[in-house]
């Protein structure tokens, strides 16, 4: 049996220090917004090079606070993706604000800054691209564009902790950069987690105050907010396992580089285009017989997941939005082709080479 993630091998790897620290927290009562979120928040800030970062309950608040902050609300438009994670639009539906799609590229799957221009309107205030399964969205192209126009950017960097374009660190580009820690992410807590990336001290304050009801503190509150803090536990976790994610994101990297090398011509596998750094969350290929390929190794034992098979503009709970089947054809077509493979630091060459053999046989 090979799993998409191993995360019991990775637990047993830092057992000794997990259970010191939870212990350490659990002695101290000092179970929300104490010191560990406060460090958690300054190692994250200096890591990504921003002056700011704050901590907040999972991913999708990240986003969802990071468009409050930014002032997007009723009737803004917000340009986006159709293939990825549905958070990414539900964060810009609770604003009020209309997710609007662009087409994505066929070889990064991510976000195509050339389709941008042609969407924008009089009510876009913002542009919120995805680093897919780890690989950075075109961020020059795209920051030119926001640049232009006077839009803001915020990135969802739920899935490339620790990726880079022209060695700058996702999530140091735009206004925000939005970050998960789901136990499955890259640095992933062993509960819900997020954290908000930004350059402005005032747009951090503001999230600070947005992430606890409205108040900077002493009852005093500015804003109707919510409850949306990152526990002491989840950071102690996450301070130990930010010391090897670079150690790790590097062993992703050689799994990849594996995969590429035994995978056959025919299979279209992850690109990495100059300049970028990829942390491959997943590792995504491409084929036309993606249905046979993953039959075969589900009949041994071996797990697979097709990241997304319906892209968003086509999701039931978005129907208001009005869009239909074709008006997004590269990512539609992703859609019925696209298969991620197991991928995780202490993945086994062994295992990897059986994947492909099996991969290639079909
Ligand atoms: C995981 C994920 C999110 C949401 O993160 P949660 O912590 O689960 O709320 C948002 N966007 C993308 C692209 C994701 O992969």
């Amino acid at each position: 049996m090979i799993p998409m993630i191993d995360l019991k091998k990775e637990f047993s790897d830092i057992r000794d220090d997990v259970l010191a620290v939870v212990s350490e927290i659990l002695e101290s009562s000092q179970y929300i917004l104490g010191k560990k979120v406060s460090e958690l928040e300054t190692e994250i800030a200096s890591y990504h090079g921003v002056s700011n970062a704050v901590g907040v309950a999972s991913g999708t608040d990240a986003l969802h606070l990071a468009l409050a902050s930014l002032g997007i609300g009723d009737g803004d438009e917000v340009i986006t993706t159709p293939f990825t994670f549905f958070a990414t639009v539900e964060a810009i539906v609770y604003r009020g604000a209309r997710p609007v799609f662009v087409d994505i590229e066929h070889d990064t799957m991510n976000m195509d800054p050339g389709k941008i221009e042609a969407r924008i309107t009089k009510k876009t205030k913002a542009i919120l691209p995805v680093h897919l399964f780890g690989l950075p969205a075109d961020m020059t192209r795209i920051m030119t564009i926001a640049k232009e126009h006077n839009l803001r950017v915020i990135e969802d960097c739920a899935q490339a902790f620790g990726a880079a374009l022209n060695g700058e660190k996702v999530g140091s580009f735009g206004d925000a950069g939005c970050f998960s820690f789901y136990p499955s992410k890259n640095l992933g807590a062993y509960g819900d987690g997020g954290m908000i990336t930004v350059h402005a001290r005032s747009i951090a304050d503001i999230v600070k105050k947005l992430r606890n009801h409205g108040s900077a503190g002493a009852y005093k509150h500015e804003k109707i907010g919510f409850n949306s803090r990152l526990d002491e536990l989840q950071a102690g976790i996450l301070l130990i396992k930010l010391k090897r994610i670079d150690e790790n994101n590097g062993k992703r990297r050689l799994k990849a580089s594996l995969y590429r090398k035994l995978l056959s011509g025919d299979i279209i596998t992850p690109v990495e285009k100059p300049g970028m750094d990829c942390v491959y969350h997943q590792f995504t290929i491409r084929s036309g017989k993606r249905d046979r390929i993953r039959g075969r190794l589900k009949d041994r034992d071996i797990s697979s997941v097709i990241y997304y098979p319906i892209p968003l503009h086509m999701q039931e709970a978005v129907e208001f939005l009005g869009y239909q089947g074709g008006d997004f054809p590269v990512a539609e077509e992703a859609a019925e082709q696209v298969l991620s493979l197991p991928i995780y630091p202490d993945l086994e060459e062994a295992a990897i080479e059986n994947i492909a053999d099996i991969i290639n046989n079909v």
